[in-house]
């Protein structure tokens, strides 16, 4: 973007029920978008976005990690174990040419397990503590104190192991609203999916990159009405797409994918009606 090189870092992939993945879209539609296997689970990348910034190498999201039970790994399918480093997205990290202990900010789009699961690893003795220890932790203020609610239909997807050591080790920021994280690097309130989940923009020299995360995990959540059965507050997504949409397509965005199974990116057009994605002509997936 401009000057501003990013990476789409594969940190692994998992697998999560279809129908819970589509919501209230029935599915002979969503089937044909993204088949699911036998026990009706679709696969979803786990996709986070590296951004060399001038003035700080910035870690968009960090995967599930490596703390989870072998029940856990089997029910959402995760598969991500690493061979330099405790997972795949450390391997990115190293495949992008750098080493992750570089990371100057680990920005969170939302506190959920598939998003912030790698901001901790088990240490020698087992216990979780930051991967990324010499790193700030950007979140929005309201979606970290949204994680801590211990509400009945959101608790299971905040587990402490993966926010808790990181307060301890005091390395949270916390951001209200939109706010500028390192140089080109904004974030962009896009709420629906969790009361405070937040986008995040790269810009520079007349381009934008918008890594969308939740607000619209794959290509086939870009019509407004196809939102996940997981938002706490569906209606307030669809209006977070609406917006996203309008800019996206005036301002020619490129869309980045944290969960799309084969395509990390693309622009958006509306020809049509329909919202859909064109590849780059060059088929950069980023995949
Ligand atoms: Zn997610």
């Amino acid at each position: 973007m401009g000057s501003v090189r990013i990476h789409a870092i594969e940190a692994g992939t998992q697998r999560l029920d279809g129908g819970a993945m589509f919501g209230v879209v029935p599915r002979p539609l969503w089937e044909k978008r993204i088949p699911p296997d036998d026990r009706h689970r679709i696969p979803l990348a786990l996709r986070c976005l590296l951004i060399e910034a001038a003035d700080a190498l910035v870690l968009v999201d960090t995967g599930i990690g490596n703390k989870e039970s072998e029940k856990f790994r089997d029910i959402f399918g995760v598969s991500n174990e690493g061979e330099t480093g405790p997972t795949k997205l450390e391997d990115g990290i190293r495949a992008a040419g750098f080493e992750p202990d570089e990371v100057d900010i680990v920005l969170n789009t939302h506190l959920h397990f598939d998003h912030a699961g790698g901001n901790t690893v088990r240490g020698p003795d087992g216990t979780p503590v930051p991967a990324f220890p010499d790193a700030r932790h950007v979140v929005q203020r309201g979606e970290f104190e949204f994680s801590r609610l211990d509400n009945e239909r959101i608790r299971a997807a905040y587990p402490r192991a993966n926010i808790d050591p990181v307060g301890e080790a005091g390395l949270w920021d916390f951001v209200e609203g939109e706010g500028e994280i390192a140089a080109g690097v904004r974030v962009l309130p896009t709420p629906g999916h969790t009361p405070y989940h937040q986008s995040v923009l790269v810009e520079d020299g007349g381009e934008t990159a918008c890594f969308l995360a939740d607000v619209c995990p794959t290509t086939a959540h870009l019509p407004l009405s196809w939102t996940m059965g997981y938002d706490v507050e569906p209606l307030v997504t669809m209006e977070s797409k609406r917006k996203l949409w309008d800019r996206a397509e005036a301002e020619g965005w490129l869309l980045v994918f944290e969960h799309d199974p084969v395509v990390a990116w693309g622009r958006l057009s509306r020809t049509g009606g329909r919202p859909e994605l064109v590849p780059l002509a060059d088929d950069r997936t980023g995949s």
